[in-house]
């Protein structure tokens, strides 16, 4: 089973595609680069008032770290759209699987929130090749 068909079981994000999978080492570290692309004809969606409207352009690419597999560190990666928003103007997009300037998928901070109720919080940073922040945050 590819690992975007599993993705596309436990993380479907309507409107958005799983694309390239690419394994990259930095710094002697594995790491797991998940491309997202919109999907073909899907509008973006405003952040500040979930309203859809057209697209106005697209920012750089930007990493969003997700649950590790195998001890991997695994990111999201996705070039966030700008809106043409009806009512708010030029607004960056929401996406489903993070909130405002998080760079952690909500899945991920939910997810190192169970662990840090169960372990100290140094502990799930060391456990999961994350920040104390993160998990503070999350
Ligand atoms: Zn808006």
């Amino acid at each position: 089973m590819l690992l975007k068909s599993i993705l596309n079981r436990v993380q479907f994000h309507s409107g958005f595609v799983y694309g390239s999978v690419r394994l990259v080492e930095k710094s002697a570290r594995l790491l797991l680069e998940i491309e997202i692309r919109p999907r073909k004809g899907s509008r973006p969606v405003c952040s500040v008032c979930c309203t859809t409207g057209p697209g106005y352009d697209s920012l750089p690419v930007r990493p969003f770290e997700f649950v590790p597999l195998w001890g991997i560190t695994v990111f999201f990666v996705y070039a966030m759209r700008r809106v043409e928003c009806p009512r708010c103007g030029t607004k960056v997009e929401r996406v489903p699987w993070a909130e405002g300037k998080n760079h952690l998928t909500t899945t991920y901070a939910w997810f190192l929130a169970k662990w840090a109720k169960r372990l100290y919080w140094k502990e799930v940073a060391d456990a999961f090749q994350t920040t104390w922040d993160n998990v503070f945050c999350s």
